[in-house]
């Protein structure tokens, strides 16, 4: 008998019909004679909406109550899945994070999952229960609700498949799979039939919405595969693998994998600093001291005995990172700072980059040949980044996505 663990997202239980349907294809692969173990996120924008309250209340909340407030979301959701699928005839349990096991660090709203003891979710299994779990939460030492971080329910489905050693992990959606690029930007988009988690990585840190980095990291180190796929459809959708099971082939045939954005971007320049050693160190330093993640850095050579460091942050971020970096700029004797916040980051990913060279040259050409300035470049071993003029992504994502072959064959 096979383990399956099945994760659906807030959009496939945003209202009742959605979650009897939801409650449907469950007992569906129970009837196929499988245990099935179910995750499930809040309801729709509940997240979102339980954060608005608490704003209305306070810009500071304490973040033991904050995660109290959270973890409500997935419990409206897990009771009433198993309500459906008991009033379609079948045995479910509902379970919350701590009840499944799930054991977290302290660190409020972003905990680590440390070790999870499936000993009930095995027991209601073998007693021929769907069991249903919260996803998105657990339990520190103290015995306090945690969260862990914002799409984690991901991560749940993921560490309980690890945990658990199931035979497979699906994650359902409201779209079909991973696609060579966002369908709303480019009509031609393909849905990519394997990607391996080293792309995926590269992927969600390039601004694709997909899959929560930390459950992909988690997923990679166990080797779970993964199958994201469609709430609304049956259709396959996209296996996320190691590299050596997509397979030299494809790797030779690929250039690359997909193109992304991200558009909530700011570049920040300090113009004409001293060249002298000790500057990075001090801006960068003191960046990260306020937990502020910085992406892109570039540094201009020196001339003259002086030079710019440019670098970019998330949107969110944009006023904390301002009047630091007024105050470094004093601090250090910078002609000035810059600030530019409609700039985009788009990016092409592949693992086949490991084997064709010329893919950097290529995107250059393409961007320059379509009349797009390059501000800021940054790559790794299967990404190049450019960043450019917000104004000018849709053009650079359609172009990009056409040159390197990624159209609908
Ligand atoms: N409900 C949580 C969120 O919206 C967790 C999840 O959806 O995975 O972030
Ligand atoms: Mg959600």
């Amino acid at each position: 008998m096979a383990l399956i663990v099945m994760k659906f997202g807030g959009s496939s239980v945003a209202d009742s019909d959605k979650m009897k349907h939801v409650a449907n294809k469950i007992i569906a692969r129970k009837k196929g004679g499988n245990k099935v173990v179910v995750v499930v996120s809040a309801p729709g924008d509940t997240t979102d909406d339980l954060i608005t309250k608490c704003e209305e209340i306070t810009a500071e909340p304490n973040p033991r109550e904050m995660d109290m407030l959270l973890a409500t979301g997935e419990q409206m959701s897990i009771s009433l899945l198993a309500m459906a699928i008991q009033a379609m005839g079948h045995k479910a349990v509902s379970l919350t994070g701590f009840q499944a096991g799930i054991a977290t660090n302290d660190e409020y709203t972003r905990a680590r999952v440390q070790k999870i003891n499936p000993k009930k979710i095995f027991s209601l299994l073998d007693k021929g229960n769907i069991v249903v779990v919260a996803g998105f939460q657990g339990m520190n030492k103290a015995g306090d609700i945690t969260t862990l971080g914002r799409g984690g329910s991901d991560l749940t489905a993921v560490a309980l498949a690890a945990q658990m050693k199931a035979n497979v992990c699906e994650i359902y959606s409201d779209v079909e799979g991973i696609f060579t690029t966002d369908p709303r930007v480019v009509k031609d988009a393909r849905k990519i039939d394997l990607i391996s988690y080293e792309e995926m990585l590269e992927m969600a840190g390039s601004g694709a919405q997909v899959m929560q980095t930390r459950s992909i990291e988690v997923a990679k180190n166990y080797g779970i595969e993964i199958h994201a796929r469609s709430t609304f459809s049956d259709k396959e959708g996209t296996y996320i693998v190691s590299e050596e099971k997509i397979g030299r082939k494809k790797m030779e045939n690929l250039m690359v994998s997909a193109v992304t954005f991200d558009k909530n971007q700011v570049k920040f320049s300090l113009i004409d600093l001293p060249d002298i050693p000790g500057m990075a160190a001090k801006i960068f330093s003191s960046i990260a001291k306020l937990g502020i993640n910085v992406d892109m850095i570039i540094q201009s050579a020196a001339w003259d005995k002086k030079n710019d460091i440019s670098f970019t942050v998330s949107k969110s971020d944009m006023k904390k990172t301002q009047q630091k970096v007024d105050e470094l700029a004093k601090e250090l004797g910078a002609q000035k700072v810059t600030c530019d916040e409609h700039v985009a980051k788009v990016s092409v990913v592949g693992v086949g980059m490991k084997t064709h060279a010329g893919v950097a040259s290529k995107m250059f050409d393409i961007l320059a040949k379509n009349k797009i300035n390059i501000e800021m470049i940054s790559t790794s071993e299967i990404k190049v980044s450019c960043v450019i003029d917000e104004a000018d992504t849709n053009k650079a994502v359609n172009e990009l996505h056409k040159g390197f072959k990624l159209n609908k064959k």
